[in-house]
């Protein structure tokens, strides 16, 4: 499989990794879009939210009760932040292994879509 986030589990493809557990992954966006800009990826590999099934629920559990300490990580909890999965074509996903954006750092737009 060709999937450039399984590469980054893999150490295959370098990152700036934030935070790492047997499940799950979080690093640095490559392409920021606010100050702070973090994926955070489960490491069995899942195409999208779509792809997700009742056998995943204590995969996506886990890596939700981690956001908060990675945003800690990234300087930002206290201020706040966004978390942001995009599914599919309209949704905007490019990268087709499962990711949540963590972005903050700034005052982001009030407006989810713009
Ligand atoms: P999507 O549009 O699929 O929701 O978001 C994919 C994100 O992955 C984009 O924000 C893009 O900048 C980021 N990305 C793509 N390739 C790489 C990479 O090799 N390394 C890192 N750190 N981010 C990547
Ligand atoms: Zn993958």
């Amino acid at each position: 499989m060709n999937c450039i986030f399984c590469k980054i589990i893999e150490c295959k493809i370098p990152s700036s990794k934030i935070y790492e557990d047997d499940k799950m992954m979080a690093f640095y966006d490559i392409h920021p879009v606010a100050p702070k800009h973090a994926l955070i990826i489960p490491k069995t590999h899942r195409a999208s939210l779509n792809d997700l099934s009742d056998q995943d629920a204590d995969i996506i559990s886990h890596l939700m009760l981690k956001i908060h300490h990675i945003a800690d990580l990234m300087g930002i909890k206290d201020s706040g932040y966004r978390v942001i999965s995009n599914c599919g074509d309209d949704g905007g996903q490019e990268v087709e292994h499962l990711h949540f954006h963590i972005i903050g750092g700034e005052k982001l737009s009030a407006k989810i879509v713009s």
